[in-house]
């Protein structure tokens, strides 16, 4: 309590944010590491007077302070007691930028993939770039001094940092940057009483010492390794003028590189650009039959000057073998290699890379080393190379069971010239232990990455955990090499630093951060001081938690923790809009961790494994960061651990519940389907009272918000009436009641003789069963009529099965007990009414969907076969026409020839799911229509979400984001279609404009 009030009175002194929640602190208690510790509070300042008031309220109150980017360490650099300063949410402005001299100055929390995009027109870049570019920022890269793929070219963030300013461990403010030798000393002489001064003259006592500068050449990884990250960079300031009179300015900011959150807090920082490369790019793919032949033949790659060498083994290639999507893109791997090396070669012409990747074929073949050396030029292909590395590293993330694929010896560099017997050493290594794994290198800089799979919470395997990074430390010392390439030594490496720079090295770093830092304000326990490597590790060791009785099918050990712990932290779900993709929209409209897909995973994930509670899903603080997931399922596709938030919150919900009550409002969407029926039957009072703003506050709707008019007849109604008219207008052979199980009166009847076809339709060529989904069923029957006048017209039969709702509105509320039991009676239903010839199509996205998507994980055993047999005939319209096209059934003749502009927003679920290229295929059936997709997510409606009156506004920002502005500045003509009801809802209320379901769009292009 006392806490609190002392915090408050920070709160009120500051243009930023605070909190002190334990939501808030759970959030921030994690980053991409094995690693946990909750911080006392969180900040997010807003300027640099924001800063100094909380670094002097952390002196005062004798805490510490851990400034956070995006969170995606991989070594724990972004845990610790202390309080959290995210620079991400308010310190992101570009502050200056100078084209002609090619530097830009940016706050610490710009995003490396932004500023990029910023700079593209200009033909510059900033050089080292990650594979967190789309999140990560400058300050975290500057902590961490990254590098990526081609930093053979560029180098790390040490080589491109111009200038820095700070606020140091006192307060003052500190601007860092090139000195000369004369410049530096004037530094050391100043005020002896300021900080800033006592710093230069540290470094000038220790860098001048013979004694020192020995040890530092001696025992500091080899000059000749690009990739370094061990320890502060005194390495680095040594050979500078000042110390050996090589005319090289000493430049500060090369020691921040690295340094982690330890020295001093960076406001700003001044960066040189590279000119992106008017070159043309080839990519070899040389394939080998051994390591040891291909680490040999990167030494031979080297010689011919490649902007990369990226080696991937046979492990991480054959992930990929059983996956449809990427079976097309191993169309460049032939034979069984063991090993690929990517051999990306830049040069001014293509005839330059061809002989370049010719002359390097025929070196390698001298020596012996590999067969097969396909060039690809094509940014398709090359493309399709870089996608299939991805997803099979991705594929690593995802292997079923109890261990886990872990970062401990995940970053070592060794020049490559060494790293054939390095390699072979290491190998050696991880068979002691019983471990293999896969092989994974940025390889022309000597970088390995090593993820064993290994069980945190078994004591056994932690014991592992921490003997196989002393014993590949002490190799990687043998070897001159870096503990750290890239990722930085954070609390998983900071143990070894002694060993890796030696003692007398470390107690210089000790000496140098009592200097900068006397009150141990930044970051402790990070490069100096560190604990042991097992110390405050994610998961308590040697604990098992049971969860049964979840609705959903969960792994069954530990069931719906072990679909938490999935989540690595990496987070992938915290790119903004403007880097496109659709994970995760609540963030991308807010820029809040706590709104981000991590932070849901977080929070289930920290109170199923140490709840104080009896029943650990008893937790409000789960419900409220779990609120404001719109269940998109963006996550479940774009997630590279694929963590399903969507379904972690269902089922959260439903336990919630269990021991609460269902509120009010979601009990009524829930039931909505069947609270229409008797609202069909006073359809005019149903709608007026439904469209009062009283009602729509008494349920908690945003007023703002017209809600969806029950149609004039239900789609079933119509569809019998129609039956009937058909069977009156067929012959003798009319369509019986009987028939198929399960099928609707009225409708046609497969196997009888004499189908019934409306006029004009061009024969019997098959029946489609159509899902009279709960929304167009109610609200839209007119789509579905469209939908049975176009499927015959084209030449189908249709016909509505007995069918409930689909369930999805239980789903999204989270009452899975009903859901489930809708599933159950739909699958009982459909069993022997479905089969391949006859699918199940639906109109309805998020309808159709959860025969695919839900029900084969809640039907039980017993009806798992049944409801998996059905998801695979249950085909989006859309899909449904792509099959008849791909049979030659359906073609563009019946349909117009006139042009059209089409904007297609696709539905969030349909792209997690399924896919919206059926949908783009089906709209260019008429050979005129042009098809652009709107590259946005979830349009921020979401089934009932934008109605809640407390979600309106986060929705419409949301479709501010993309959505909106893409649809208000399509010309009058195009036609705007959405197969989602909710999206073309919520364009309607946006923009005014209406939108159509593709159904729609395709009826009205028949040629009638
Ligand atoms: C899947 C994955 C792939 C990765 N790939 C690469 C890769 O290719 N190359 C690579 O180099 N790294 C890689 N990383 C590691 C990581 O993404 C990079 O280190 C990244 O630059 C960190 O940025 P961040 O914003 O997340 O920083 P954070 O993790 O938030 O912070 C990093 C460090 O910077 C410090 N810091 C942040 N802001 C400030 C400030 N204003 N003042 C002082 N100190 C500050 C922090 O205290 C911390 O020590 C990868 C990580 C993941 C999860
Ligand atoms: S939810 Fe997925 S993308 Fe987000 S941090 Fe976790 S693993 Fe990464
Ligand atoms: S379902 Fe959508 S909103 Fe929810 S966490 Fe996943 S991406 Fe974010």
């Amino acid at each position: 309590m006392k806490q609190d009030m002392i915090f408050d009175t920070l709160r009120d002194q500051l243009a930023g944010d605070l909190y002190t929640d334990q939501t808030q602190r759970i959030l921030y208690a994690t980053d991409a590491s094995a690693y946990r510790e909750v911080p006392v509070a969180v900040t997010r300042p807003a300027s640099v007077d924001d800063i100094k008031k909380i670094l002097a309220f952390a002196r005062s109150t004798g805490s510490s302070v851990i400034p956070r980017g995006a969170g995606t360490s991989l070594a724990g650099q972004v845990v610790g007691p202390g309080i959290v300063m995210d620079i991400s949410r308010h310190l992101n402005r570009i502050l200056e930028f100078n084209v002609a001299e090619r530097w830009v100055r940016v706050e610490p929390g710009v995003v490396l993939g932004e500023l990029n995009r910023i700079l593209a027109p200009h033909r510059l870049q900033f050089g080292p770039e990650t594979s967190t570019a789309n999140r990560c920022c400058m300050g975290g890269m500057l902590g961490n001094n990254s590098c990526g793929a081609h930093s053979i070219i560029h180098g790390s963030v040490r080589d491109h940092i111009l200038e820095v300013d700070a606020v140091l461990s006192d307060g003052s403010e500190a601007h860092f940057c090139a000195l000369t030798t004369e410049e530096f000393n004037s530094k050391c002489n100043g005020d002896p009483a300021l900080l800033e001064t006592k710093i230069y003259m540290n470094l000038r006592d220790v860098l001048s010492d013979k004694r020192n500068a020995e040890e530092i050449r001696r025992e500091y990884p080899h000059p000749g390794l690009r990739r370094r990250n061990n320890g502060y960079a005194l390495d680095a300031l040594l050979n500078t003028d000042p110390f050996t009179g090589n005319g090289e300015k000493i430049n500060i900011c090369k020691l921040l590189a690295g340094s982690e959150g330890t020295l001093a807090f960076t406001t700003s920082m001044k960066l040189n650009l590279v000119p992106l490369t008017e070159d043309r790019t080839g990519l070899v793919c040389a394939h080998f039959s051994s390591l040891q032949d291909a680490v040999r033949a990167n030494i031979i790659a080297l010689k011919h000057r490649p902007a990369a060498v990226e080696l991937i083994d046979d492990y991480i290639l054959n992930c990929t073998k059983d996956n449809i999507e990427q079976n097309r893109n191993r169309f460049f791997v032939k034979g069984d290699p063991q090993v690929i090396l990517l051999i990306e070669i830049i040069r001014p012409t293509l005839e330059e890379i061809s002989e370049t990747a010719a002359a390097m074929e025929r070196d390698m073949l001298a020596a012996g080393y590999g067969y097969h050396f396909p060039l690809f030029t094509g940014a398709d292909e090359m493309a399709r190379v870089w996608e299939l590395r991805r997803a099979g590293l991705g594929v690593l993330l995802n292997i079923p069971g109890r261990r886990k694929s872990v970062q401990v010896i995940e970053d070592t560099a060794v020049l490559p010239e060494l790293f054939p017997e390095y390699i072979e050493e290491a190998a050696a290594v991880l068979r002691k232990y019983g471990l293999s794994c896969a092989y994974y290198a940025h390889i022309a800089t000597g970088e390995l990455h090593l993820s064993p799979l290994l069980d945190l919470k078994d004591p056994d395997d932690i014991r592992t955990f921490r003997g196989l990074a002393e014993d590949i430390a002490r190799l990687v010392k043998k070897y001159r090499g870096s503990l750290s390439g890239e990722h930085g030594d954070g609390r998983l490496r900071g143990e070894f630093i002694p060993l890796m720079l030696g003692q007398h090295n470390y107690a210089l770093l000790r000496e140098l951060k009592k200097t900068w830092d006397p009150y141990g304000l930044f970051n402790p326990g990070k490069i100096t001081e560190t604990p042991p490597i097992t110390e405050n590790l994610r998961y308590p060791a040697g604990e098992r938690r049971s969860f049964r009785g979840t609705v959903f099918e969960f792994p069954e050990e530990e069931g719906i923790l072990y679909a938490a712990e999935k989540c690595s932290g990496s987070a992938d779900c915290r790119k903004s809009a403007l880097m496109g993709g659709t994970m995760c929209p609540t963030f991308m409209a807010t820029g809040d961790e706590d709104k981000s897909t991590r932070a849901r995973a977080n929070i289930l994930r920290e109170f199923l494994t140490r709840s104080p509670k009896k029943e650990p899903f008893d937790h409000e603080e789960i419900y409220r960061v779990m609120d404001l997931c719109l269940s998109c399922k963006a996550c479940k596709s774009e997630c590279p651990s694929n963590v399903d938030v969507a379904r972690l919150k269902a089922e959260f919900l439903q336990h919630y519940y269990d021991l609460h009550h269902v509120p009010f409002r979601a009990w009524l969407i829930a039931w909505l389907p069947r609270l229409y029926v008797p609202g069909m039957l006073v359809r005019p009072l149903t709608n007026f009272i439904t469209g009062t703003a009283l009602f729509k506050r008494l349920i908690g709707f945003s007023v703002r918000r017209p809600i969806p008019a029950l149609s004039p007849v239900t789609l079933r109604a119509w569809e019998r009436r129609h039956g009937r008219k058909k069977s009156r207008a067929a012959s003798d052979n009319a369509v019986s009641k009987s028939g198929i199980n399960g099928l609707e009166a009225g409708n046609s009847n497969e196997g009888a003789p004499g189908i019934s076809h409306p006029e004009g339709s061009s024969g019997p060529k098959g029946t489609v069963c159509l899902f009279a989904d709960e929304f167009t069923n109610y609200n839209e029957s007119d789509i579905g009529i469209k939908a049975v006048m176009l499927l015959e017209k084209l030449g189908y039969d249709v016909v509505i099965p007995r069918h409930h709702e689909s369930g999805r509105t239980f789903l999204s509320k989270g009452l899975l007990r009903s859901a489930q039991k809708i599933a159950v009676k739909n699958i009982l239903m459909l069993r022997d009414v479905i089969t391949e010839e006859r699918p199940l199509v639906g109109i309805e996205p998020s309808a159709l969907l959860t025969f695919r998507d839900e029900y084969p994980e809640m039907a039980g055993k017993s009806l798992a076969g049944d409801a998996r047999r059905i998801a695979g005939n249950a085909l989006l319209f859309e899909e449904f026409i792509c099959r008849e096209i791909d049979r030659g059934n359906i073609t563009s003749d019946s349909f117009t020839g006139k042009p059209a502009k089409i904007l297609l927003h696709g539905h969030c679920q349909q792209k997690a799911v399924a896919s919206t290229a059926p949908t783009i295929r089906m709209l260019s059936l008429p050979v005129n229509y042009k098809v652009e997709e709107i590259n946005d997510g979830c349009c921020g409606m979401a089934g009932a979400f934008g109605y809640e009156k407390e979600h309106y506004d986060l929705s419409m920002k949301i479709g501010e984001m993309v959505l909106f502005p893409a649809v208000r500045t399509a010309s009058a003509e195009t036609v705007i279609t959405a197969p989602g009801t909710s999206c073309r809802h919520h364009i309607a209320d946006g923009t005014g404009r209406k939108a159509l379901h593709p159904v729609e769009v395709l009826y009205d292009a028949l040629i009638k």
